[in-house]
């Protein structure tokens, strides 16, 4: 078998080799490559120590910030190659970091210390594949299975577990069940990780092709990872709307949002509120009024505690809120809403509604889709007439509106929303000579 990393990469192999030094590509992209995947990067395993690897590659421009933990990046023409001194990760601390880094001449040593058997290959061109935990029949099996017992090394890294159901997710890979085994029992330690990690695995595996699959299977680990949403399992939905509980209408939704980290964190989010406002009629149906604003302010709660930027945060709260459109959505409606999100948000939004609506009971789905796809059609409809679906596509800016004299600030900003929405309704042409005519009509004449 050959693959074929990158120029500077087997530059950087080579030379290595050249000075005495043992050099392979390992992890990632091993598996990526054998897998027929364009691998995110090429991570290069060296038995040389982080001198002799800088000493190496004189007049290259190098960065040691990751040099603690023995990795050296060194920037070529062709591209960034990490490079790193095998290792063995000594005691860890708190279920997440070795407490110390040891290094070690052997390679076999440097695999041992990784998650998956299918990340523990090393390859080098000229020599093939070292696999000494048979990662290979793993991938072609399509298994994700612990490098040694899977017990002490989900508890050594809490990380790991988050990792095993992203690959699962994103691979399609089954869980090898003592590994599955390990993975769950070890579920109590994932509060201890900071919410930043949290966030940074689950946005990695929440656009994977078998996401939803495996959160369903997998769903004790999710909810120890994300407290706030284990009420959702169990919390029927007693209407002829719905053929699920809460939690698997939205595990449904998430499967059919696009593959876009918002949009699939608003699905598994967007009814995170049912279960805090739920109420029952006499006649045993049940009502979730104003869940969209009640999930909107737990969505928030919990995207905080992960460390989300905040117009990550405000995106996906905003999604959640409003997620629940009346249908059908005519031409009115479709115009507001094109003001108030502007197209990419309207968009996202009517593919959250799509989503959502696709999770429902068999009949309403069939009944509401149509509906829609309508109001996806008019809105490509109206924006393809208006020419114009952002303030920024007016055929005026700012510069002119401060040329008739508007003060820079809210003022300014008001107006261009104002002309903004009256285009967008059709009541005003978007060219220059009728956007001026009528900004100039609005000024307030100068106090004398
Ligand atoms: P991708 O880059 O697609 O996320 P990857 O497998 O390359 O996948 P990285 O986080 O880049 O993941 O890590 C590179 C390699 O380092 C992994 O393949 C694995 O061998 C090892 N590794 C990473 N994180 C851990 C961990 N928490 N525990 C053990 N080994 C790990
Ligand atoms: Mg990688």
């Amino acid at each position: 078998m050959t693959l074929s990393p990158p120029r500077h990469i087997a530059f950087v192999l080579s030379r290595l080799h050249r000075q005495g030094f043992q050099a392979w590509c390992v992890g990632g992209c091993v598996r990526d490559a054998l897998l027929g995947r364009a691998p995110a990067d090429w991570d290069i395993a060296t038995s040389a120590l982080p001198q002799q690897v800088l000493a190496a590659f004189p007049g290259c421009g190098a960065s040691l910030a990751g040099a603690a933990h023995g990795t050296v990046t060194l920037l070529l023409p062709g591209g960034s190659a990490e490079i790193t001194t095998f290792r063995v990760d000594g005691d860890y601390e708190n279920h997440r970091k070795p407490r110390q880094v040891l290094f070690t001449p052997s390679l076999a040593q440097d695999l041992a210390r990784r998650d998956f058997t299918v990340n523990a290959m090393a390859y080098c061109p000229g020599l093939g594949l070292f696999d000494p935990f048979s990662g290979l029949a793993d991938l072609e099996n399509r298994v994700l299975r612990c490098v040694g017992q899977p017990a002490p090394r989900f508890d050594q890294d809490a990380l790991r577990i988050l990792r095993c159901l992203r690959f699962a997710a994103v691979l399609g890979f089954t869980i090898d069940p003592l590994t599955r085994q390990g993975a769950r029992q070890s579920r109590g330690l994932l509060p201890g990780l900071s919410g930043q990690r949290v966030q940074e695995e689950l946005t990695r595996l929440l656009p994977g092709p078998w996401a939803a699959r495996v959160l369903w299977e997998e769903q004790e680990i999710l909810f120890a990872a994300l407290p706030e949403l284990a009420p959702l399992a169990g919390c029927g939905q007693e209407s002829l709307y719905h053929r699920y509980d809460c939690w698997g209408h939205s595990l449904c939704a998430l499967h059919h949002a696009p593959p876009l980290p918002v949009l699939r964190w608003a699905a598994l989010l967007h009814d995170c509120g049912k279960p805090l406002v739920k109420s029952i009629d006499q006649n045993g149906i049940a009502h979730f009024y104003n869940h969209g604003q009640a999930g909107a302010q737990a969505a928030g709660r919990l995207l905080r505690r992960l460390g989300f930027p905040s117009f990550l945060l405000q995106e996906i709260t905003r999604l959640v809120e409003h997620h629940s459109q009346p249908l059908p959505i005519g031409e009115k409606r479709i115009r507001s809403l094109f003001a108030q999100w502007g197209p990419q948000g309207l968009f996202r939004l009517l593919d959250l509604v799509q989503a959502h609506t696709l999770a429902l009971a068999e009949e309403p789905a069939r009944r509401l889709l149509p509906l829609v796809l309508g109001a996806k059609a008019l809105a490509r409809e109206i924006g393809n007439q208006a020419g114009c679906l952002s303030p920024r596509d007016l055929a005026l800016n700012g510069r002119d509106l401060l040329s008739l004299g508007y003060s820079p600030g809210p003022q300014l900003g008001a107006a261009l929303k104002r002309l903004f929405e009256l285009v967008l309704a059709g009541k005003l042409e978007n060219r220059r000579p009728a956007l001026l005519q009528a900004a100039r009509a609005w000024q307030k004449p100068a106090p004398p």
